[in-house]
């Protein structure tokens, strides 16, 4: 599908005017159109800084949370990155706009159908998507560059940390604030950053 490019833009103005300064950020939301990932009695809201009800219950975050999460990351071209919690899949395809590798965990099984057909929709490159519990990570593929959690808690997990390289980054919503984690040689740094409001992260996957 074409891009509504009048659509990303007004976006992208947002998102400037709300301290989003990264480049490769910005121009992600310039290569996406939002409204292929919202319901489609939603898509007149698409382009407004709003998070927006999707299927089972959960949300597409609100583009401006998206942006400070991803612009956080620090995110490079050749970057392997982890997300947990795809839901509606937008901000994976932002990712696939910005790094090399993209490996995406939802534990819900509907919304990982929807996904697949989404990022083929919205011409987005390639990630890899599998239904499952996020809290476990993806083992085979780590260590990563970064990795975003987009569902709330109130414990750090410490097993996706494990598989984060040293230098590595993790954002978080933890304890109703997006948090930043970085891994370094002499153990972790973490800095709150913004309050937010996310669904929650739930332990555990049955099919
Ligand atoms: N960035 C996404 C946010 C979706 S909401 C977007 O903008 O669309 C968070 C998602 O996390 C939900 O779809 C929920 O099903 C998922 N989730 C919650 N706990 C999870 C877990 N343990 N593993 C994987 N996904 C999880």
């Amino acid at each position: 599908m074409e891009i509504n490019h009048r659509g990303a833009q007004r976006l992208v103005q947002q998102l400037r005017a709300k301290g989003i300064k990264d480049d490769r950020v910005l121009k992600s939301f310039a290569e996406v159109s939002r409204e292929l990932f919202v319901p489609s009695g939603l898509s007149h809201r698409a382009y407004s800084d709003s998070a927006l009800p999707i299927t089972g219950g959960q949300t597409i975050s609100a583009p401006s949370t998206v942006a400070a999460m991803l612009q956080v990351l620090h995110l490079g071209p050749r970057d392997r990155v982890l997300e947990v919690g795809t839901g509606s899949g937008f901000q994976t395809a932002l990712l696939t706009k910005i790094v090399a590798d993209v490996y995406t965990i939802e534990r819900n099984l509907k919304l990982v159908g929807e996904v697949k057909d989404r990022l083929i929709k919205a011409g987005c490159g390639t990630a890899h998507l599998r239904a499952g519990d996020g809290l476990k990570g993806w083992a085979e593929h780590s260590p990563y560059d970064a990795i975003i959690v987009s569902a709330g808690t109130d414990k750090l997990p410490v097993q996706l940390l494990d598989q984060l390289k040293t230098g590595g980054r993790m954002v978080i919503p933890l304890k109703g604030k997006i948090t930043l984690v970085v891994k370094s040689r002499n153990g972790l740094r973490t800095r709150q950053l913004t309050d937010c409001q996310f669904v929650p992260l739930i332990p555990g996957y049955t099919p």
